[in-house]
């Protein structure tokens, strides 16, 4: 299993590591990763590795067997032979447009307080779909209620509760289509606000920024409806 340094330090934007396996598809393991891979809406990470002798440009990050992480190659080259002690530098602002549009998308599930059933997240564009017969009437308030939120600067947290307890406690799982991430017995929690200003809680495996005034300003975009009972929302960042 590799070890998601993502999760315990999204901030993390290069990390030593040691090669550990390759792929049958020529993608590199690494016994540490701080490249999140593809997954519940977002996309892997990039970014390059560097050792003694050489390095290669990482297009993407994905999931593997056995609970590993592959980072892919942007270009097919010789892999760093397993053994080899390297350092890991990510597309630093990529990854954290990914945190600010991933932090927004639980945010605008708060204003559209909705069943999610689907979403994708960009550097600049995102979406959430819901379960939405009925279009909003009032976009213009949605979108003063998403930047209000921003401008709370209210403090994401994770935390972790028991598999058992989110079974007992099924209305924390807000999107239908993505499985919150288990493991261990353990599922990790994401939390917006603390106590008596927490505004959102939800099963997550993805990575957030640390503050939603981190995110800056948000921009509702079109609504298209996507079948009889859902509704595609995008959203946008503005700087
Ligand atoms: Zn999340």
């Amino acid at each position: 299993m590799t070890e998601r340094l993502f999760l315990t330090d999204p901030y993390l934007a290069e990390a030593e590591a040691c090669v550990v396996g390759h792929t049958p598809e020529g993608g590199v393991v690494l016994d540490r990763t701080i490249f999140y891979p593809a997954g519940g809406g977002q996309p892997g990470d990039s970014g390059r590795l560097d050792w003694g002798r050489g390095g290669l440009s990482v297009a993407t990050s994905v999931k593997a067997e056995g609970a590993q992480i592959a980072l892919v190659p942007a270009e097919p080259q010789t892999l760093p032979p397993i053994g080899t002690e390297l350092r890991q530098i990510l597309d630093w602002e990529r990854r954290h447009r990914h945190m600010r549009m991933h932090t927004a998308l639980h945010l605008l599930s708060v204003v559209i307080p909705l069943k999610v059933t689907g979403g994708a997240i960009g550097e600049t564009r995102s979406r959430l779909d819901f379960d939405m017969p009925d279009a909003p009437e009032d976009r213009a308030t949605l979108e003063e209620h998403l930047n209000l939120l921003v401008d709370r600067d209210l403090p994401v947290s994770e935390d972790w509760i028991t598999e058992a307890g989110l079974d007992a406690d099924p209305g924390l799982v807000k999107t239908k289509s993505v499985r919150p991430p288990r493991g261990g017995g353990r599922v990790r929690l994401i939390r917006i606000g603390q106590g008596e200003r927490e505004v959102d809680l939800q099963p997550c495996g993805g990575t957030h920024v640390a503050r939603t005034g981190e995110i800056g300003a948000l921009r509702l975009g079109k609504f298209e409806k996507k079948g009889r009972q859902n509704r595609r929302v995008y959203l946008n960042l503005e700087g």
